[in-house]
């Protein structure tokens, strides 16, 4: 945990409760045991949400459609949100998750390998939310800034990596290596790239919040 533990215990006391929809996946997700965006950077998207108001939604990592429900539910009206999955577990529960809220019209769920799916994908996005394999970021990201929208935001979930990111190479556990240097690697090009604006906000296990610089195609 990257923030202090009672400081998140208080953040949370705070919170007021969603949908009973969105509440009761939430809670069957975390009794499956399957990683949903926590209820710190909940907030921080809904609110990011009212701000942008964007109405074509990227998510990368579905899990079980709850955070695609969430954005669905924050974003204007008639907004529309495509999701890529690979979990095969999990691609069935998520579309019966849409199903429940009626959302099938509204979300997309598209399944397979995320790198594959985001080079084949055209248009462009007004919010991209990047929330997969965390050592993949960085093979995503030149995906992700071509189909962003100039003024599109791009929201980076789980990057300070349990707080491992500050750590030398080789305080980290052998088998985290690859995905503590892919990390750095990825928020350097955050902050480095022209195309980008970035805030690395230490929030939940660390959002990465970027704008796509230039003029918004009108
Ligand atoms: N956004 C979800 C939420 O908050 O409700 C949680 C997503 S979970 C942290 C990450 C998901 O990304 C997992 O379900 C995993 O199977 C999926 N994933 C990981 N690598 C992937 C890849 N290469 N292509 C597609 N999905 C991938």
């Amino acid at each position: 945990m990257i923030v202090d533990e009672r400081m998140v215990t208080y953040i949370h006391s705070l919170e007021m409760p969603d949908s009973k929809l969105l509440e009761t996946i939430e809670q069957e997700a975390l009794a499956d045991h399957v990683p949903i965006i926590r209820k710190e950077t909940q907030s921080f998207l809904k609110v990011l949400l009212q701000i942008q108001k964007p109405m074509r939604i990227l998510e990368v990592g579905t899990a079980v459609g709850f955070s695609a429900l969430l954005m669905n539910a924050y974003a204007p009206e008639g907004n529309r949100i495509t999701t890529i999955e690979k979990y095969e577990k999990r691609i069935p529960i998520a579309r019966e998750n849409f199903r429940r809220a009626g959302k099938e019209e509204e979300i997309t769920l598209i399944e397979g390998d995320a790198l594959e799916v985001l080079k084949n994908l055209g248009g462009t996005y007004d919010l991209i939310f990047m929330d997969a394999a965390k050592g993949q970021y960085i093979h995503y990201l030149p995906e992700a800034i071509r189909l962003l929208e100039p003024g599109g935001l791009l929201v980076s979930d789980n990057v300070l990596q349990d707080g491992d990111v500050i750590e030398s190479r080789f305080a980290v556990e052998r088998r985290n290596r690859t995905i503590h240097s892919r990390m750095r690697e990825y928020l350097y090009e955050l902050k480095h790239n022209e195309n980008l604006l970035t805030s690395i906000v230490p929030l939940g296990d660390g959002l990465a919040l970027s704008v796509k610089q230039g003029e918004k195609n009108v």
